[in-house]
């Protein structure tokens, strides 16, 4: 297969075409990020990569983190963590509260905003600095010191975060965060500010095609099982209220942000990362999915 051609042709494909997005503003420091970016990389298990485009530029990863959140709270604490969140798409807004009130504070899902504050709160409760622990995990498991958190976005969307505050809040009033809200807030908002490249971000999630094993020495992050866990809860919830036409068109687990980045994963074959901050009515990168859509058709590589 010769993706790098491939990735060529349907990046300049896309490129070109006007998809209309906008790039996100509820966040100020997003406002401010130019919409005409778009890069492209992938990275196979057999040690191929590629890249297009702004690849090489840092931008801020958003959601996608909180697959990286969920991979170390699952690591550390196991099956328990169902307990506290379930794996269901919720049809919901990612940042909705309706849910809640029925179903007793147990969030529908890891990458709704309101599992990913469960999955925080259990980091905070783990991990003895939950900023620097955290930090320390995504560096070893892309084996790249280099990563961080924006300090001016994670204070940008604090200082407008009145959602995510009333979320915490109401979650704690059914007991099911257990630290102070304001500390797994804190700890929510950096995790949201972390900036990669295309390059960073493909490379840091390989785990997942690899059966959760890094490719550079093949050390462990994730069981087989957890592994396929997670890439179920992508492919399922990862692209908001989209996930089911995202599978449809696309076919592979995944999980997008605000910010305009996608992360998609073929397991045993790849991971791609793509960037375009534009985004579409439900949230997720206009060029980015047109772009993932062509390449699995183009290369055969839905996982279906
Ligand atoms: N930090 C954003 C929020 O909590 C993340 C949104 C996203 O990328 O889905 O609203």
């Amino acid at each position: 297969m010769n993706y790098g051609e491939i990735i060529t042709e349907v990046f300049n494909a896309v490129e070109v075409e006007n998809c209309g997005g906008q790039v996100s503003s509820y966040i100020p420091e997003l406002a401010g990020v130019n919409p005409k970016h778009f890069g492209v990389y992938l990275t196979t298990t057999d040690h191929f990569e590629f890249g297009i485009g702004s690849c090489y530029q840092k931008f801020s990863i958003q959601s996608v983190a909180k697959v990286l959140s969920l991979t170390l709270a699952f690591k550390m604490l196991g099956e328990k963590i169902w307990e506290r969140l379930g794996v269901e798409p919720s049809g919901t807004p990612f940042n909705s509260l309706v849910q809640l009130e029925t179903d007793g504070g147990i969030p529908r899902n890891p990458f709704i905003n309101a599992g990913a504050l469960v999955i925080c709160d259990i980091l905070v409760s783990q991990l003895k600095n939950p900023n620097l622990d955290f930090l320390q995990f995504i560096r070893e498991t892309s084996d790249n010191p280099t990563l961080n958190y924006s300090e001016t976005m994670a204070a940008s969307e604090k200082s407008v975060g009145y959602r995510n505050i009333a979320l915490c809040n109401f979650i704690k009033s059914f007991g099911n965060i257990k630290n102070h809200p304001g500390e797994v807030l804190d700890f929510y908002f950096r995790l949201c500010s972390i900036e990669m490249t295309c390059e960073e971000l493909s490379k840091t999630f390989l785990y997942l095609a690899n059966g959760g094993h890094r490719i550079s020495d093949n050390r462990q992050v994730l069981n087989a099982s957890q592994t396929k866990r997670v890439n179920a809860i992508m492919q399922t919830c990862g692209f908001y209220d989209e996930s089911g036409e995202f599978t449809f068109k696309v076919g592979l687990p995944g999980k997008s942000g605000i910010g305009g980045g996608i992360i998609a994963i073929h397991p045993g074959k790849y991971s791609i990362a793509v960037w375009s901050p534009g985004l579409n009515k439900k949230g997720n990168s206009c060029k980015g999915i047109k772009f993932l859509e062509l390449l699995t058709t183009k290369t055969k590589s839905s996982i279906f």
